[in-house]
């Protein structure tokens, strides 16, 4: 039985990956701190005999007994309200995090796959982005320590590849949703869904003229396995190229659950990208993969997921 590892286990992303990997008949070893999970996101697999969890920060030496297959290396705060508020931690997680996962992948001759992250291309001034633009990242502005700690992730990754033969994938994922985000993490889609569910306005940041470009996490899912599998060692872009404003899916999710909920503008956000929307052209070809979930049906389950969630997580205030 291949035996695979996978950080950020207790995350959105990582837990959906769990499942999938579980299905397709690995054992799976699960990692996470907790810093940004919920450990209710696994707490299905716990008895499973193919599943194992292990609570650690990847940032200290990882240790694993018996072999290791493959490694994805998911754990890091991921939303601009969690990176802002614990930056060391994310810059220690894209950095001294990766380095212990690539050292063990290199013990364990694993293939390891990162999650990098369309941030790399920083406020673009390329549009869409292909994998060959090489961004536009403000060093020291306050999400720096994402960005740059994702682009020496990769810099990091290339090296183990180039220098020790490590067998090496990195996925470049675009804004990505769907059950199991933490309601209050800040991103746009459980935030919007919040204000809907307790009957608030729905904030936009600036004049809602930047655009994002929404991925469903199956797609996603699917994005990363077929990734994973290939044999093409260079950033793939994963994420799904519809792109709309802010402004025009605050009115499109409200439509989409029935609400006529009214919006009230806030300021935007220091370097928040203007425009975001993947050019998935490479992950076509090498793949043989495109998103199949379109925004309307993804947001309906998402909404579903959430409005079922008990009262004290939807009044829970997190900042
Ligand atoms: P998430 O916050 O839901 O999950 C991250 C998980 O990593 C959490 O369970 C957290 O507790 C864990 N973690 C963080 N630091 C850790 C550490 N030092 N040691 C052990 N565990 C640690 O976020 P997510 O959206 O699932 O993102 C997962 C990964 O995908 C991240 O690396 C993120 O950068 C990347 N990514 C996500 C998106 C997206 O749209 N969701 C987009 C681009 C990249
Ligand atoms: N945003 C917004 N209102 C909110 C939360 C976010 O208008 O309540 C905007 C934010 O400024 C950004 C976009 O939505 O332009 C996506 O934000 P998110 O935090 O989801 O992801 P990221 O900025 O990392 O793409």
């Amino acid at each position: 039985m291949k035996r695979i590892l996978i950080t950020g286990a207790a995350g959105f992303l990582g837990s959906h990956l769990c499942d999938r990997f579980i299905n397709e008949g690995f054992f799976v070893i699960a990692m996470d701190n907790f810093i940004t999970g919920d450990s209710k996101n696994i707490s299905h697999l716990l008895s499973h005999p193919n599943f194992e969890f292990i609570e650690h920060d990847v940032t200290e030496f990882i240790s694993i007994a018996g072999k290791v297959d493959y490694i994805l290396h998911f754990a890091s705060p991921a939303s601009p309200i969690d990176y802002l508020k614990i930056p060391i931690q994310t810059l220690k997680a894209g950095s001294l995090g990766t380095h212990n996962l690539l050292g063990l992948a290199k013990a364990k001759k694993a293939r390891i796959l990162i999650a990098s992250t369309s941030e790399v291309y920083g406020d673009p001034l390329v549009h869409p982005q292909p994998e060959t633009y090489y961004g536009n990242v403000s060093t020291i502005g306050p999400r720096g320590v994402y960005d740059e700690a994702k682009r020496f992730q990769e810099s990091i990754t290339m090296a183990y590849h180039r220098f020790h033969g490590l067998e090496t994938r990195i996925a470049r994922i675009f804004n990505t949703y769907g059950p199991r985000m933490r309601l209050n993490d800040g991103r746009v889609i459980p935030a919007f869904i919040g204000q809907i569910l307790r009957r608030e306005r729905l904030t936009v940041f600036g004049d809602g003229s930047q655009t994002r470009s929404f991925c469903y996490i199956d797609d996603q899912v699917e994005g990363i396995y077929r990734l994973l599998f290939s044999d093409y060692n260079k950033p793939v872009n994963i994420g799904n190229p519809k792109e709309i404003t802010i402004l025009d899916f605050a009115k499109e999710i409200s439509k989409l659950t029935d609400n006529d909920t009214q919006l009230t503008f806030k300021q935007l956000p220091k370097d928040d990208p203007l425009q975001r929307q993947p050019d998935i052209t490479l992950a076509k070809e090498l793949l043989n993969w495109e998103p199949k979930v379109d925004r309307s049906e993804g947001i309906k389950k998402t909404f579903d997921y959430f409005r079922d969630l008990p009262d004290d997580v939807l009044y829970k205030k997190e900042h």
